[in-house]
């Protein structure tokens, strides 16, 4: 078996979630909007699923959205929202290191004549709310933070940026994709108005997504169609994916001792990965998911050296896999302020429930024999030699 490292870009289906899943996908097949008993079945799986999503957040059932991921719960949010508030502004705020489905959200908006502000973050990856207030004006109608970043694992000042924006009288869009699966969401204390959530990353489905929208936001839907989901999200709903969504949320926080496990684990990696030549952590020290390890390693491509890790049986990343196959630089190391040559070398291995001490080290055993041998054939020697 592989040892996968790469739960930022999946984490696998947990066998719970599947059991939940499975009678939606023999036995209780109706469509939810059908009124007979097998509809209703259907309807049921929703309705639980939406309730345990939004208690665990801090919304009501109602104020949540299903959608069909990540990427289509950011969409709704900044073009529903943005295209909703024109009579009041058409100007808003972003970040430089945000999830593609947010800066290519927003570049839509910009190429119809909303003005966009991209704020820089720090050479950690955090984004001063300072910037945010200095950014405000009296055009802008949404403000979109991302609460941890899906490469670097940097965690953001979201409640003090709310804050910012609540006190502007804008709304304010919180991307906790990655953020949802090792922390606590409440949306009242972030003073969020719209949140993104994505199924797969919490063990749950791929292709199942929800938008927490707070109650009396004017957002215009992005799908037309039947009138499903209050009307904000055409289309029948993935009845199963959504039960999965919900089996992986109520599983959230069950073990209180997770993080610190992690967070024991990453600190371990990180420590044997720092002994190498010519390595750097790449995001926060401190403030960033217990999961994430991000480095760049001078003298390697990232791509190269996560083939030749896959062929050591570890499963692991360069950049988000959004971006990999892709060989510009990713755009959050660039914000960063790290050189383009090193941002080739991004290496980001994110841990999950299986994640064990033995594949921390079998890890680091792969890099000592890949690492020395990638580092020859770049022509790139290390500046000391790598401890064995
Ligand atoms: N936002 C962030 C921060 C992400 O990490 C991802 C996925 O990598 C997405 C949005 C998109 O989510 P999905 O894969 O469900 O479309």
């Amino acid at each position: 078996m592989a040892v996968y490292l790469d739960h930022a870009a999946t984490s696998p289906l947990l066998p719970e979630v599947l059991e939940a899943m499975l009678p939606y996908l023999t036995t209780h097949g109706g469509n939810p909007s059908s009124l007979h008993a097998s509809g209703r079945r259907a309807r049921q799986g929703i309705d639980e699923a939406r309730e345990i999503i939004a208690q665990g957040i801090g919304a009501q059932p109602r104020e949540i959205v299903f959608t069909a991921g990540g990427t289509e719960a950011d969409n709704l949010a900044i073009k529903g929202v943005g295209w909703a508030a024109t009579s009041r502004g058409r100007h808003v705020i972003t970040t430089a290191v945000e999830h593609k489905a947010v800066l290519n959200a927003t570049a839509i908006l910009e190429r119809s004549g909303f003005e966009v502000t991209v704020l820089p973050v720090d050479a950690d990856g955090r984004v001063d709310p300072i910037d945010v207030a200095a950014a405000m004006t009296e055009r802008t109608t949404l403000v979109s933070v991302m609460a941890a970043n899906n490469e670097v694992g940097t965690i953001q000042p979201v409640a003090a940026i709310g804050e910012i924006v609540r006190g502007h009288g804008a709304k304010f869009h919180v991307d906790a994709v990655q953020f949802a699966a090792h922390e606590a969401i409440d949306v009242d204390a972030w003073q969020a108005d719209l949140v993104s959530l994505s199924a797969h990353k919490l063990g749950g489905p791929q292709g199942v997504g929800a938008l927490f929208v707070r109650r009396g936001i004017q957002m215009l839907p992005q799908i037309q169609g039947g009138s499903q989901e209050r009307q904000r999200r055409a289309g029948t709903e993935n009845v199963a994916g959504i039960v999965g969504f919900g089996a992986a949320y109520r599983r959230l926080g069950s073990d209180a001792g997770e993080p610190d496990r992690l967070r024991a684990l990453s600190g371990r990696l990180l420590q044997g990965l720092l002994a190498f030549d010519g390595v750097t952590l790449t995001g926060h020290p401190e403030n960033r998911l217990p999961n994430n390890v991000s480095v760049v390693i001078d003298g390697v491509e990232g791509g190269d050296l996560v083939a030749a890790l896959d062929l050591e049986g570890i499963e692991s990343s360069t950049g988000s896999a959004c971006t990999s196959g892709n060989t510009e630089p990713s755009h959050v190391l660039l914000a960063l302020g790290i050189e383009p040559h090193l941002a080739h070398g991004s290496l980001r291995l994110t841990l999950g429930p299986e994640t064990s001490e033995a594949d921390i080290d079998a890890t680091l055993a792969a890099l000592h024999t890949v690492l020395p041998r990638l580092r020859n054939i770049s022509g790139v020697r290390p500046k000391a030699t790598v401890p064995a």
